[in-house]
């Protein structure tokens, strides 16, 4: 009744969205326009010129995680959205960009995780902001996948600086040694979510954090990258 009365409408071209249509605020012509970050590189992102599975830095590389989706550049209108996400308190991005996430997912044919870690905030940025927009965005997708969210295991005890204001060099030492596992983890296959990665360096402090305990299987889940 609320659908007829008030459609919904695409964020993009205000054509009107079928209730029906996964993406609340998207129609199906804008979604197949976003900056999809395909083909890309099953261990780390990269965009890829082809389909090949893996890029070369991954084959003679070691990482922390098996699996890593990025699933835009951060171009706009997603940077847009991120930014009306994380600074404005807009959960209606927070949504969209989970429904993103999750269109790009739904098509994975491998095992998934045991449980989604949004990387958490420092308790003093959490306090600033009123909310951790990691958590708004796995939230729907714990639930759409059956899968259990874990905010305790980890926690940020070093408030660093936005990432997003350091140069690219200043980054690494910024994030280095900012979390700490507070418990032992009860599962061995763990995505960890965030909204944006700009030089990889929060997750793999956060994946250190986590391996101290012992081997893992991890997963980066990201809506985008600067690539
Ligand atoms: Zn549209
Ligand atoms: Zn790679």
């Amino acid at each position: 009744m609320f659908n007829l009365l008030w459609p919904t409408r695409c964020l993009i071209c205000l054509q009107t969205v079928a209730a029906t249509h996964p993406i609340e605020h998207l129609c199906s012509g804008c979604l197949n326009i976003l900056p999809w970050n395909t083909p890309a590189c099953a261990r780390c992102a990269q965009p890829l010129p082809s389909t090949q599975p893996y890029c070369a830095h991954c084959l003679k590389n070691p990482m922390p995680q098996q699996r890593t989706y990025i699933v835009f550049h951060y171009t706009p209108p997603i940077s847009d959205w991120i930014h009306a996400a994380k600074f404005g308190a807009s959960f209606i991005h927070c949504r969209l960009l989970s429904q993103l996430l999750s269109h790009t997912l739904a098509r994975r044919s491998t095992p998934w995780p045991q449980c989604i870690l949004p990387i958490p905030l420092h308790p003093r940025r959490l306090r600033q902001r009123g909310y951790n927009q990691a958590i708004e965005i796995a939230r729907p997708l714990c639930h759409r996948f059956d899968i259990p969210m874990d905010i305790r295991s980890l926690l940020r005890h070093r408030y660093n600086q936005p990432q997003s204001k350091l140069a690219l060099k200043e980054r690494k030492n910024n994030v280095r040694d900012s979390f700490q596992l507070q418990q032992p983890l009860a599962v061995s296959h763990i995505a960890l979510l965030d909204d944006v990665s700009t030089s990889g360096n929060t997750l793999e402090a956060a994946s250190r954090a986590l391996l101290m305990q012992g081997p893992l299987e991890l997963e980066y889940w990201c809506i985008a990258k600067p690539f």
